[in-house]
């Protein structure tokens, strides 16, 4: 279903804000519908960073800090083709490196980071990725999100993704009021059972990317108005709201240069390489 058709059921003023004691239980039981919700708007959302280890998606989510997946997706294979291994990466010249991450910007930081890391896996850690939280929040640069990131996508484990759209999200659906995003991870993962966090995390986070924008959420196209106490705080006028899609049943590419087969059957396209034309 597409948002724009769901959202033909305008919510009403009343039906779009809970009450204001909203009980816990009707919290839990809004939450999770939001996500079933969102499930089946995005039943193809993926993480959007390019890997095939958890060697790479742990570069690739140290490389993604202040730039987009996209912009990473289309540096890394460069990268793993010359250094497939951490010991390659750890033994690598940095001015190489260097050059290769430019596009990433912070490259000199990043740089560093990612050489560091790898040193780590290779000296601490036999040269493979640790499985485990308290392991790979040891790893230089390595913080809880960059770790429940590689434990949930490349381990099947699951993990709460609290970037800044899932900040900004479950504050609008006053899911919680923490601004601490460890705290805004306890908090939102007693309210989901640890087998959907993974899951969770991608619905919100292709949500914030593609509908409920920072600046002009697109209200008036929203699958989940009537569940959403933030209705009004972008464009609520339906035709106006469709304009400020960024939905891939639209044609449009995604971050990945590599996606999923269902993202592709969806309508969704492929990202370009870096350089092409198009
Ligand atoms: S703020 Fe608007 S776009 Fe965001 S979830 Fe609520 S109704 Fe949807």
């Amino acid at each position: 279903m597409t948002p724009a058709k769901k959202a033909s059921a305008k919510p009403t003023k009343a039906s779009a804000k809970p009450s204001k004691a909203e009980s816990r239980t009707a919290l839990v039981r809004r939450a999770r519908r939001i996500n079933r919700e969102l499930a089946e708007v995005f039943p193809y959302a993926h993480p959007e960073l390019d890997f095939e280890n958890p060697f790479q998606l742990l570069v690739a989510t140290v490389l993604s800090a202040q730039t987009t997946d996209l912009r990473v997706n289309q540096t890394t294979p460069a990268l793993f083709a010359k250094y497939p291994t951490p010991e390659d990466l750890a033994a690598a010249n940095p001015e190489e490196v260097e050059e290769i991450l430019r596009p990433c910007g912070f490259f000199r930081a990043k740089t560093r980071s990612v050489i560091g890391l790898s040193k780590a896996l290779s000296e601490d850690f036999g040269g493979e990725v640790p499985g485990r939280l308290e392991e790979l929040v040891k790893l230089p640069g390595v913080g809880r999100k960059t770790a429940f990131v590689v434990l949930g996508n490349a381990f099947g484990r699951p993990g709460i993704t609290v970037d800044t759209h899932f900040q900004r999200l479950v504050r609008r659906w006053q899911w919680t009021e923490q601004t601490d995003p460890d705290k805004i991870e306890a908090e939102i993962g007693s309210l989901f059972p640890k087998s959907d966090w993974t899951d969770l995390s991608h619905h919100v986070i292709w949500h914030g990317r593609r509908i409920c924008h920072a600046r002009k959420p697109a209200c008036g196209a929203c699958p989940i108005a009537p569940l959403c106490p933030a209705y009004g705080e972008g464009e609520t006028d339906p035709e106006k709201a469709k304009k400020l899609l960024k939905y891939e049943k639209g044609g449009f590419p995604g971050q990945r240069l590599n996606p999923p087969q269902a993202y592709l059957e969806a309508g969704g396209k492929a990202a370009l390489p870096l350089g092409a034309a198009g």
